[in-house]
């Protein structure tokens, strides 16, 4: 299978059948990221708990991209240290912003995301779950704006 259309359909079937996609009662942290841009707004709500990812889980509304960022988002950094997500972060912007990864196996899913780098409009809606991710990580209720 041409990795294009493997791709495509990893975005799509997220985009549709969005992962984690709930609410999270028990959360200690939250943020809410919006990109003006697309009209993309997402919840991310997590259980973060010695230093470990427990849970995560996200709420809102916006196109297929940022659903399905989102989505495969909250499925890779379950379990995972601050300092994991901050690298899985680091990798995944290269990648959307087209400059590379070393690695491209390590990011599994989000690997699929490597075409967005062609649309740099829709850069921000792939990101914009990881930026509110990290804002719910620096604590307390956030809100961010990728303008
Ligand atoms: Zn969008």
């Amino acid at each position: 299978m041409d990795p294009r259309e493997l791709y495509q359909e990893i975005i799509l079937d997220h985009g549709r059948r969005p992962r984690n996609f709930r609410p999270l009662p028990d959360a200690s942290h939250t943020a809410e990221g919006k990109n003006p841009l697309c009209g993309d707004h997402v919840i991310v709500r997590l259980r973060y708990r010695d230093g470990i990812v427990e849970d995560v889980a996200f709420e809102g509304s916006g196109c297929a991209i940022s659903t399905a960022a989102a989505s495969t988002m909250s499925e890779l950094v379950k379990g995972k240290s601050r300092a994991e997500v901050d690298a899985l972060f680091h990798e995944f912007h290269e990648l959307v912003t087209g400059k590379g990864v070393a690695n491209l196996e390590e990011l599994g899913k989000l690997a699929a995301f490597a075409g967005v780098s062609e649309f740099p409009m829709r850069v921000k809606c792939a990101t914009l779950p990881w930026h509110t991710l990290q804002a719910a990580l620096e604590g307390g209720r956030v809100a961010v704006s990728t303008e």
